[in-house]
């Protein structure tokens, strides 16, 4: 991804939603970044722990955390995002000078303001009214990314991302808002744009693991895959053709994802051997809070996943079935653990 940014001109500014995980981060940015990206302030606290400074916090900022965050910025550097004029005000009111970038909506329709609504002026004014915060430019997360299915489609998202953006910038600008920042990214168009100029840097997060969904829709390949639940099988059921597993709900969680996929449903996970190999067509089809049933429309091969069996389960979404566990058991394959790198959690 580091090459991928330099070939494309803009700076890396990992997400580490992911991840959550200074290991992780270390190997993120060794090739060169531009600081990072995080989506809690539980998150951004636990980096600057460890040394990490210019740290972008990618979630708008409610007013009660703004005191949380200038005690932050004093000790990173931090960056903080809003997308109304009351968000703004508060800022401005605050005796701390905040670096803000304005969220841009440029189809995803979750955040964010149209590059060409007159609200984006007035969000910038109203930071910038008591001289003391500053608008250090626009963000904007191509979510919808996530519906397009082919390279094509990435890319032509990726630019109206990049277009969107710039657009933003270049109203501020022309209004006497300095912007230097035009951030934008996510995992399927950073990796299929073809074009960011005008844009300063991008924020992909995922690929550092990848997913079943990234690789259904084809940001990765299944064995690239570095994330994966160790289990036990702790039931057989030869009857329904069914096993189960100690790995459910909580385990997994219950992102349904590649269901959006079609022909690409792969319930809560690929059930794998110990080194990562899918077991073909055995998936998890059903949780409840600790339990998995896996299944397979084959007959499942129950001789090789006999009781206390252990299998490792990749899964849909790899941010969300990452943070319900504490840390990470960094193996090369089988059950030894070379390393247990921690993560944070929380809010
Ligand atoms: N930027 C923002 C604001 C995000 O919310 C996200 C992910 O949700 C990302 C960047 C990273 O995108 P991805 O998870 O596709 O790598």
């Amino acid at each position: 991804m580091t090459a991928r940014a330099e070939a494309l001109g803009v700076a890396l500014r990992p997400h580490l939603k992911t991840a959550k995980s200074v290991a992780v981060a270390g190997l993120a940015t060794a090739a060169g970044a531009k600081g990072i990206t995080v989506s809690t302030l539980a998150e951004a606290a636990y980096f600057a722990g460890h040394g990490f400074r210019d740290i972008l916090y990618a979630v708008g900022c409610a007013p009660a955390k703004l005191d949380d965050v200038a005690a932050l910025d004093r000790r990173a550097g931090m960056t903080l995002l809003i997308d109304s004029v009351v968000a703004a005000e508060a800022v401005a009111a605050h005796p701390h000078a905040y670096r803000v970038l304005i969220e841009i909506d440029t189809g995803d329709h979750r955040c964010g303001i149209a590059p060409d609504s007159p609200e984006l002026l007035a969000v910038a004014r109203a930071v910038e009214a008591s001289g003391r915060s500053r608008v250090a430019g626009v963000l904007t997360h191509a979510g919808h990314s996530y519906d397009a299915r082919d390279a094509e489609s990435m890319a032509r998202i990726a630019e109206a991302e990049r277009a969107g953006a710039v657009r933003a910038a270049e109203i501020l600008r022309a209004a006497g808002f300095e912007s230097p920042v035009v951030s934008v990214g996510s995992t399927p168009t950073a990796t299929f744009a073809r074009n960011l100029s005008g844009a300063t840097e991008m924020r992909p997060g995922v690929y550092m693991f990848g997913d079943l969904f990234q690789a259904g829709i084809g940001t990765c390949r299944v064995e690239d895959i570095a994330l994966s639940v160790l289990a036990t099988v702790i039931g057989h059921r030869p009857a329904e053709n069914a096993v189960v597993i100690d790995a459910g709900a909580l385990a997994l969680s219950k992102d349904r994802s590649t269901e959006a996929i079609a022909g690409g449903d792969l319930g809560y996970g690929v059930v794998c051997d110990l080194d990562g190999r899918p077991l073909p067509g055995v998936i998890v089809s059903r949780v409840s809070q600790e339990h998995g049933r896996v299944t397979s429309r084959d007959p499942l091969p129950f001789a090789s996943l006999p009781i206390g069996a252990r299998v490792r389960v990749l899964p849909n979404h790899a941010c969300i079935t990452a943070a319900a566990h504490d840390v990470y058991h960094v193996v090369a394959g089988g059950l030894s653990v070379e390393s247990v790198w921690d993560r944070c959690r929380g809010w």
